[in-house]
């Protein structure tokens, strides 16, 4: 479930986030997978407790790159990654924040990049499903590779002790996500 489309006729890229009213402001037909080229669909509401994203109307992606089943609460993390670190961080005040960024090299979609002025890129993948302290090392391995540094998130079926322990020694800090206290914050009336 993306939050980045592609527009069919300039090839730019449309995230849906950035738009006050998609169904207004988006011709039915006009975006598309930027990885598969298939026509979005618009699932949800832009005010409202769904967060608003496009989606194949297929039920995945039929490109090579390595795509994960994407929960409504994936969604919503990616997108408070990206919305708070950049304010919250000064190390990030000058980098480019983009929501699922790919690396054709690796054929991997990075959750949340961010993109420094000097070519630098740090990744913020969020991890709520189940996943072993190997494939952890695996992933953080491909991603550094390409010279990339990772964060990881964990999160609901991720967040277990031995892989806060990997995160720990592996990458000297561990960032859990609390999802239930996140929910209840972000539904509190201002
Ligand atoms: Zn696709």
């Amino acid at each position: 479930m993306p939050f980045v489309g592609k527009d069919v006729n300039s090839g730019a890229r449309i995230n849906i986030l950035h738009l006050k009213d998609p169904r207004k402001e988006l011709l039915k037909g006009q975006v598309v997978c930027p990885f598969c080229e298939a026509v979005f669909a618009i699932r949800g509401q832009v005010e409202g407790k769904l967060t608003i994203h496009f989606m194949h109307t297929t039920d995945e992606c039929a490109s090579s790159y390595i795509s994960h089943p994407e929960s409504i609460e994936h969604l919503y993390f990616k997108e408070y990654i990206a919305r708070n670190l950049q304010s919250e961080l000064n190390e990030y005040s000058d980098a480019k924040v983009e929501l699922e960024y790919p690396i054709e090299s690796m054929k991997r979609i990075i959750d949340v990049a961010f993109i420094f002025p000097n070519g630098w890129i740090v990744a913020h993948e969020v991890q709520l499903s189940e996943i072993s302290t190997q494939e952890l090392a695996a992933r953080t391995k491909d991603y550094r590779n390409e010279g990339i540094d990772v964060i990881w998130w964990l999160g609901k079926g991720a967040d277990t002790a031995s892989n806060r322990n990997w995160c720990y020694t592996n990458q000297g800090e561990c960032y859990t996500i609390d999802f239930e206290t996140l929910t209840q914050i972000s539904n509190t009336p201002q």
